[in-house]
């Protein structure tokens, strides 16, 4: 198949650097393994993602079967991810000329506002689309309120998509109570979870330091819980400590407000010498900071899928994570680690001593963890189901629903 993948802001080819910043995370990782997959697979793929930079190709061939086509919508620089709505009427008309010289057999959209662009452009040409919102809005606003910056349009376009898209791929099961509720057909979503790249992140010895070790790593935004872990350590006995990856480059680690939220909270909370923040960490380096933990913890208020546990099973180390989202679909509790309330210091504090006080139970649940992510979320396996809802929604083009009115990217917020 000859499949177009669009990702407006997060460009597969950000996956291998710069990772840990607000705006750049888990989409990056799982478009780009995505599409190495399928194109392992015989596919043939482009990934449409909006120029930010005006020295880079139009078009880079990233891996055989595998090219990135830099789209010029809105200034060729970074802007916040919350700004690029008012360019995707310019990223669709792109990907319409495009689309028309060289038709896809499918689309599949990342991100709504990916789903924004794509769709009118699709229609066009009756090309079926896909769409995996990766995080919905309506969770977010419930989550965040006021302090929510997405434009305010948002819920009301992925209601609409969700209601004329071919298929919404829900990545875990809870995202489809909420595609109901947003008034997606329930048969209309398929529930296909991300994937962990079982051969980069391995399992490995730990060091022989007799530190308790607990490593959380995320983009460092408030929704991702390190407070909680932060408030948790100065529960556990002073033996133990917490390593913070994600956030600035660590040059700039002085400069960045939440980590100066955080190191404030860890100087209230008593255990400022026994947390270390090391900024945004490469993912080359991230497999040996996995296997430096007896815990990863990772514990957001939510969490639409979760790549972090994930990769922390497959270095074999247990988690400790909130059961929301997607994390509570990959950790099993009590088998990988454990399962802990959201926001809930004292349950994180109680799930991680459980680990330190009983080393073998730990290392049982990382074993555990390592075979969960092997026959559960190896890309393979994961590009595979996404093979199948492709042909479905191929198969359906004859019935391709009517656009929606509401979705041509100029209606007002
Ligand atoms: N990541 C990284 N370096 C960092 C922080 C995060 O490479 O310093 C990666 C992490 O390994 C994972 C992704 O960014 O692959 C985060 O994905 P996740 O789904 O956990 O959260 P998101 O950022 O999408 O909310």
């Amino acid at each position: 198949m000859r499949i177009a993948m669009v990702s407006e802001h997060a460009s597969p080819l950000a996956a291998s650097s710069g990772l840990g910043g607000a705006d750049a995370g888990g989409q990056n990782v799982a478009v780009r393994a995505l599409a190495l997959a399928l194109a392992d697979a015989g596919h043939e793929i482009v990934v449409h993602t909006r120029r930010a930079d005006p020295a880079v190709p139009r078009r880079v061939a990233m891996a055989p079967g595998v090219t990135v086509d830099h789209v010029d919508a809105g200034p060729a620089r970074e802007l916040p991810k919350d700004d690029l709505v008012d360019h995707m009427d310019a990223f669709s008309a792109d990907l319409a000329a495009c689309w028309a010289d060289e038709t896809p057999d499918v689309v599949h959209a990342h991100f709504w506002m990916s789903g924004l662009a794509a769709l009118p452009a699709a229609r066009a040409l009756r090309v079926p689309v896909v769409q995996t919102f990766h995080a919905l809005g309506s969770v977010k606003r419930r989550h965040q309120g006021a302090d929510d910056t997405s434009p305010a349009r948002r819920v009301a376009v992925e209601s609409d998509l969700g209601a004329s898209v071919d298929r919404v791929l829900a990545t875990c099961h809870e995202e489809v109570d909420e595609l109901v509720a947003l008034g997606v057909p329930a048969e209309r979503t398929t529930v296909v979870p991300c994937g962990v790249d079982v051969a980069h992140f391995t399992p490995g010895a730990r060091g022989t330091d007799d530190v308790f070790r607990v490593v959380s790593v995320s983009r460092l935004v408030p929704r991702k819980g390190v407070d909680t872990v932060i408030a948790a350590l100065a529960r556990l006995p002073r033996d133990s400590e917490l390593v913070v990856a994600g956030g600035p480059r660590p040059e700039r680690l002085d400069d960045d407000p939440e980590v100066a939220r955080l190191r404030a909270l860890a100087r209230t909370v008593g255990v400022a010498d026994r947390v270390h923040f090391l900024g945004a960490v490469g993912h080359d380096a991230l497999p040996a900071l996995y296997r430096s933990a007896d815990a990863v913890a990772c514990v957001p208020a939510y969490e639409p899928f979760g790549l972090v546990p994930l990769e922390a099973m497959a270095c074999g180390r247990p988690v400790v994570a909130a059961a929301v989202g997607g994390l509570a679909d990959t950790v099993v509790d009590g088998v990988t680690g454990h399962h802990v309330p959201a926001g809930d210091p004292g349950a994180v504090a109680a799930a991680l001593e459980r680990l330190r006080a009983d080393p073998r139970a730990a290392r049982r649940c990382g074993r555990a963890g390592r075979r969960r992510a092997e026959t559960e979320y190896g890309w393979d396996r994961v590009a595979a189901a996404h093979e199948r809802v492709y042909g479905e929604v191929v198969l359906g083009r004859a019935a391709v629903p009517a656009l929606s009115t509401a979705l041509t990217t100029g209606s007002p917020a």
